[in-house]
């Protein structure tokens, strides 16, 4: 497994859209296994086919402390969701920075292993939320997008400061 550079704010590769997958190769594999030693090795809880400008809609999600519940999701598609929750968000492609946000509290996730097999899974707390964050990355959406207009204000200052510095 290989480490991918990953892609940093405003890198443009982080606005585009990705695209669904349709053939399961052994590279789509190789991309996931890479991306998530990419996760760990950032210490990050998920991580989305754009941050590393791979534009195909895949994800890797690990909330476990342990690191020990590795979930790939390939074309996922959020099929339902109730509730909202809120809670502070920070993303390995804008390091340093993090804010709160609001979510879905509740999703449930329709989505394809790396061998094409659909699955479905629920999901609720801080695996929902990140779920929703890196499915947001396949759309171009970063989580500042998601903040008032006031603290998208604020990020934009620290950002101006972190260029500066
Ligand atoms: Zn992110």
């Amino acid at each position: 497994m290989t480490e991918i550079p990953i892609r940093i704010y405003p890198d443009p590769v982080l606005r585009e859209k990705a695209t669904a997958v349709s053939t399961f190769t052994p590279e789509l594999g190789e991309l996931l296994d890479n991306m998530a030693e990419t996760m760990y090795h950032g210490d990050g809880i998920g991580l989305a086919g754009p941050q590393v400008a791979a534009l195909q809609r895949v994800i890797v999600v690990d909330v476990s402390p342990d690191r020990s519940d590795l979930i790939e999701f390939v074309n996922p598609e959020i099929t339902s969701s109730e509730g909202t929750t809120s809670s502070e968000e920070g993303c390995l492609s804008i390091p340093g920075f993090r804010e709160t946000v609001k979510r879905k509290e509740r999703i449930e996730v329709k989505a394809l292993t790396r061998e094409g097999k659909e699955f479905t899974l629920e999901a609720d707390g801080i695996k929902a939320i990140c779920i929703q964050h890196e499915i947001d990355h396949l759309n171009g959406v970063l989580f500042v997008d998601h903040l008032s207009r006031l603290k998208r204000e604020l990020f934009k200052r620290w950002h101006r400061k972190q260029q500066e510095a």
